[in-house]
């Protein structure tokens, strides 16, 4: 393209465009926002607007598409969403002004990770951007939502390569990012697996991100109370490196082009703060996803959020995806869950207070970059005055646990009282004309609207009085804004206009005037009115920037109020759905009784859930084999124990009759291959990635589930896979594991371990008719009674019957070819030496051959044989 032939806008635009080449640009043209060239190309298909075309100069018209800028922001969310960012460039003068061509600069790059639009950001949902810097064997990781002001850095030293990438990966699932800022040291494989995500990444290198001193470069863009906290805790923490932390707060400087004062707090963790659950065993326990629905519904935090506030479902969802694994922070929980459960009512009066508490906690961003409007600083002071309800409820209630919290909730009066002296009840969301100053706030302002008042008055005075003096009683004062104020009178009372009206304009049907009585007024009114609004505005300016001051303490208010939210929800919960406080112990057992998987049992209608009991520790009742025709409930066993430990790692309640729970340190899940179509990995390549991750990983401290490890490949060689990884577990990681399996041939493993022991699910046959107990018993089942379940399924009695045979026939070839290691427990009902005589004899007779008297006797002997087996 020959830039110097373009339009001085269009080179203006591509000047623009050269400092943003990753963002589309909405370009302000008077009152659109326009996207040329390739941006117009891309986003009038994403965005379904009309392609035009436009000169600029060039032989060929430039493509060009636009969206009026008053509606821009539902667009904007849209790209956004669809995972660009986009550069917002404003006109930076009155084009009526301006000479030559008008002044443009971005005033603002919203990106995937910087959104803070709360008409679209999901309310319950934390939007996290992540920053990545690899140094050889460390890293740092900093995340922040920009929209609470929020902040997470842990750094990890001399890990190896592989250890390293997978606490990142881990992170990262956890984490959930909309976007990543990373260093070059990232492997190109590793960018390629977290952009299959559909994540936005940022390289370090780029020019956004260029070198920066934190303090002295980008200094003036944070709240002295900030560097103060961000000094103390690099020293305090004995941080080595924190380019991570660096880079993403500079990030914020330069996209959002503000100040950053709702930034405030930087938290260090450390994932050992945590239980950790890994991406495919957080999918298979549907932590905070249903398997099925992709969304919340059908979750463990489904079930667990009945929270008030959006601040306390996201709270809760943090809780939820990192368990702790400190008792103590679990006891301080529990205790605050145990004295609201004892006590519905005062549960009811909390909960509708938090039901009128405002979204403070993503207040903080509009408060800092001075965009709050008088409606939410409204809500901010109820907010305080229900939070100051809340503490007292909580102060005077006679128990020590709800005392102290109430000491939490911190004392916002002067915020409230300084809101509460200037803005009047209910004001509208925007300013313009309205008035939002309460009166009496101040002498001048009151003066200044009742003169605009009383100016309203008089020109009603005014209209009477001249349709009198002059007797033309259609006469009427109107107003526009090119004329102002006028005197209206239409033509067939011309004749009766006095002298002293001046002729203004003429129209069809009516003539305009004014007088010098009404030019005076005028002056005086409008010019009051508008000192009226600046005054206004200033005084409203100066409630915005004392709040701002404030934003540390308003943010430490909506932490203990999301707290308090979270807490109220398990405690209803724990109500509705009969939990009960769990125990723990150090000797690293864990015992449920009557144990419910909570999800589960919240979905069954009909039917009852049939509670089970568990006991599973580390010496010998370490690792549960457990077989089990298909339908018969394993999985959900499972995953019922895994979920009840989790549970109980959040603090929360749980589903059973008693629980004693010691802290594991990771929960690794696993199902195998065929189980897990749905999310279209069938492969048994990834069941065997996953189950290589447990041997990495897993420690004595973890419980790990097994469903049907060794299942994507040949019966033989999945067995010999699943046995050769239970024997790993018992001699090397002797961690306790549940292992359900369909391969009965490993039921013999229990003889080999101490560990080991067989559980089953009981089963009967009635009338060839299976039926489920739903029971967990020790034991064994060598029988998966397929066959069975494909008859409740429905299958044709044709096929059922012919199976029947054909599985007759493999049954006894594979007897004798049937695995060494585990003779004594084969097929332990057609071991029976009698009956195994029996049809060897059967099998000899030539049917042919033998006489029909022979026939009825062998006919007479298998029905009398038969009566006597049973
Ligand atoms: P398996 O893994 O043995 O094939 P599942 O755990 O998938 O069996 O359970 C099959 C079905 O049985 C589930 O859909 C569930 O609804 C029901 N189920 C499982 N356990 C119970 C229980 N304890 N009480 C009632 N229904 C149950
Ligand atoms: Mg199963």
């Amino acid at each position: 393209m020959n830039r110097e032939k373009l339009t001085p806008m269009m080179q203006q635009y591509l000047d623009v465009k050269d400092e943003n080449p990753d963002a589309i640009l909405f370009f302000r043209l008077g009152d659109f926002y326009e996207m040329f060239f390739d941006d117009a190309l891309l986003a009038s298909r994403e965005l379904e607007i009309t392609l035009t075309k436009r000169d600029a100069g060039l032989e060929e018209k430039a493509p060009m598409c636009g969206v009026p800028y008053h509606v821009a922001s539902g667009y904007i969310s849209k790209l956004i969403n669809k995972g660009y960012k986009v550069a917002i460039c404003d006109q930076m003068e009155d084009p009526k002004f301006a000479k030559g061509i008008v002044k443009r600069e971005v005033t603002q790059i919203i990106t995937p990770g910087t959104f803070t639009d709360t008409e679209y950001l999901k309310s319950d949902l934390n939007n996290y951007l992540l920053s990545i810097f690899i140094h050889g064997y460390s890293l740092n990781l900093t995340y922040s939502d920009y929209s609470t002001g929020e902040i997470y850095f842990t750094e990890k030293t001399f890990l190896s390569k592989s250890e390293l990438y997978n606490f990142l990966q881990d992170e990262i699932d956890r984490i959930s990012p909309n976007e990543i800022l990373l260093n070059d040291e990232v492997t190109s494989k590793f960018k390629e697996k977290i952009k299959r995500d559909n994540i936005f990444l940022n390289p370090y290198l780029s020019d956004n991100l260029r070198e920066i001193n934190l303090f002295k470069d980008l200094g003036e863009y944070f709240s002295k109370n900030f560097k103060e906290n961000l000094k103390n805790f690099l020293l305090s923490n004995n941080i080595s490196d924190y380019t991570s932390l660096k880079k993403i707060l500079q990030y914020l400087v330069v996209t959002q082009k503000i100040n950053l004062k709702h930034i405030n707090n930087i938290k260090l963790y450390n994932n050992f703060d945590y239980l950790i659950l890994d991406e495919s065993s957080k999918r298979t326990l549907e932590v905070v996803k249903g398997l099925n629905t992709f969304s919340k519904k059908g979750s463990l935090l489904d079930v667990l959020d009945k929270c008030s506030t959006s601040m306390g479902s996201r709270k809760l969802k943090k809780w939820v995806e990192s368990p702790l694994v400190n008792l103590n922070k679990i006891y301080e929980r529990q205790n605050l869950i145990e004295a609201f459960t004892k006590d519905l009512l005062l549960q009811d009066k909390l909960e509708k207070i938090l039901k009128e508490v405002y979204d403070i906690e993503r207040l903080v961003v509009k408060i800092s970059n001075g965009s709050v409007n008088p409606r939410e600083v409204y809500s901010l002071k109820n907010t305080i005055v229900n939070s100051k309800k809340i503490k007292e409820i909580l102060e005077i209630y006679k128990n020590d646990y709800l005392n102290s919290l109430a000491r939490e909730f911190i004392d916002l009066s002067d915020i409230y009282e300084k809101i509460d002296a200037l803005l009047i009840e209910n004001p509208p969301v925007v300013i313009e004309e309205n008035r939002i100053i309460k009166e009496g706030y101040s002498e001048d302002l009151d003066e200044l609207f009742k003169i605009a008042t009383e100016g309203k008055n008089w020109l009603l005075d005014f209209e009477n009085k001249e349709r009198e003096r002059t007797g033309i009683k259609k006469l009427k004062i109107k107003h526009n804004k090119i004329l102002g104020y006028f005197i209206e009178v239409t033509k067939s009372f011309l004749d009766e206009v006095p002298d002293d009206y001046i002729r203004k304009q003429t129209l069809v049907g009516s003539e305009r005037f004014f007088s010098v009585e009404l030019k005076d007024m005028e002056g005086k009114l409008l010019g009051s009115k508008e000192r009226a609004l600046t005054l206004q505005a200033e005084i409203y300016n100066g409630l915005k920037d004392y709040i701002a001051v404030e934003i540390y303490r308003i943010q430490i208010l909506a932490d203990k109020l999301s707290n308090l939210d979270s807490i109220l929800s398990l405690a209803k919960v724990s109500n509705l759905n009969n939990y009960v406080r769990p125990d723990f112990n150090q000797e690293g057992f864990i015992e449920i009784k009557n144990g419910r998987h909570p999800i589960v049992e919240t979905y069954m209608k009909d039917e009852f859930f049939v509670p089970n009991d568990t006991f599973i520790d580390t010496d010998k009742h370490m690792i549960h084999i457990i077989t089990g025709p298909n339908m018969a409930g394993k999985s959900t066993y499972m995953r019922q124990v895994a979920l009840i430990t989790i549970m109980a790692h959040i603090g929360s309640f749980v589903p059973c009759d008693s629980a004693n729970i010691s802290l594991v340190d990771r929960i690794f899940t696993r199902i195998g291959a065929s189980d897990n179509l749905s999310k279209g990995q069938s492969t048994f390549m990834v069941e065997m990635q996953e189950v290589a991750d447990i041997i990495d990983n897993a420690t004595a401290k973890s419980l790990l589930i097994l469903d049907e490890v060794g299942r994507g490949t040949s019966t033989f060689d999945g067995l010999a896979i699943a046995n050769a990884i239970i024997e790993y577990i018992a001699e090397n990681i002797k961690a306790k594991t549940l292992f359900a399996t369909h391969y009965h041939e490993l039921v013999h493993l229990e003889e080999k371990y101490d560990s080991v022991e067989n559980l089953t699910i009981a089963v009967d046959r009635q009338d060839d008719e299976i039926i489920f107990f739903r029971k967990i018993i020790k034991g064994f089942t060598n029988n998966s009674y397929g066959i069975d379940v494909a008859k409740l399924a429905g299958i044709d009695d044709t096929i059922i019957n012919r199976a029947k045979e054909v599985l007759y026939v493999i049954e006894k070839e594979n007897e004798d070819i049937s695995i060494d290691l585990n003779k004594e427990y084969i097929r332990e009902e057609n071991h029976n030496p009698e009956i195994m005589n029996f049809i060897d004899k059967l099998k000899e007779i030539n049917i042919l051959e033998i006489s029909p008297m022979e026939a009825f006797n062998l006919l007479n002997e298998i029905v009398n044989k038969s009566k006597e087996l049973q």
